[in-house]
């Protein structure tokens, strides 16, 4: 398998793999062992879907030095991290909506692991066979409800918040990936997944001892500095080496 995406076309959802732009529709579970039609479905009418529907976005935070420097705390001891509520996902493509305009919301660039099977107490050395694959994401923030707050998941669960996709990369090596993301065609992110704190095969054990994972749960690995204000208008773009960029705009 390599890149894999959720579809729809009229009320028939499916999986596909894609293919030079081309769709191979899935048949059976997408997590098991499924195959894939030898001809190309036509793309007329097809939308790209959130890839996944998880039961548990979980979002690690001050996962890279320089964010965790950027925004004046020290960088935890342990992996940090909460829960987003999986109705604040939308696909590529989609538009995210700021709920209060006298606020500032942040985006925020993030390589996404997916979870390929239940798995719960895995060691790091284990937790590579447990994942599907990765994809792209943002952790959109209401800073000012942020700052307020010292849990943090309201501020990053507003409908619209958690852009995903647009597939997932299933043979990829997420260690040594550029990140990068584009505000209306201007840099504003630029780091690479080998400077992550803990790196992902360490999050994915951590977070098995504190919780029950499953196929499709999301977990998104933090966002390196360079954090801004979004406004209405603005075109956002993450690109991660490897997987497909993910595009979204703001209403
Ligand atoms: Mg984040």
């Amino acid at each position: 398998m390599a890149a894999i995406g959720r579809f729809q076309k009229g009320d028939d959802i499916f999986y596909a793999k894609v293919v030079d732009g081309e769709l191979y529709r899935l048949q059976g579970d997408v997590f098991g062992s499924p195959t894939f039609q030898k001809k190309p479905i036509p793309l007329k009418g097809v939308k790209t879907l959130v890839p996944v529907t998880p039961s548990k976005v979980i979002a690690v935070g001050l996962n890279y030095a320089d964010h965790a420097r950027e925004t004046g705390k020290a960088p935890p001891k342990e992996p940090l991290f909460w829960l987003k509520a999986p109705t604040s996902l939308i696909p590529d493509g989609g538009k995210i909506e700021i709920p209060f305009p006298d606020h500032r919301t942040d985006y925020e660039a993030e390589l996404a692991v997916i979870i390929g099977r239940r798995v719960r107490n895995v060691t790091e050395a284990a937790a590579a066979r447990y994942i599907f694959g990765y994809t792209a994401a943002q952790d959109i923030t209401d800073r000012t409800i942020q700052e307020s707050e010292s849990q943090w998941s309201r501020c990053k669960s507003f409908d619209t918040f958690t852009p995903l996709g647009p597939y997932i990369e299933t043979k990829i090596d997420p260690h040594d990936l550029t990140i990068q993301l584009f505000q209306n065609g201007q840099l504003r992110q630029n780091s690479n997944t080998s400077q992550l704190i803990f790196n992902v095969y360490q999050l994915v054990s951590f977070i098995s001892f504190n919780m029950t994972l499953l196929p499709g749960d999301v977990i998104l690995t933090g966002t390196p500095s360079g954090v801004g204000p979004i406004t209405s208008g603005d075109r956002l773009e993450v690109r991660i080496q490897g997987l497909a960029p993910l595009v979204n705009t703001v209403k």
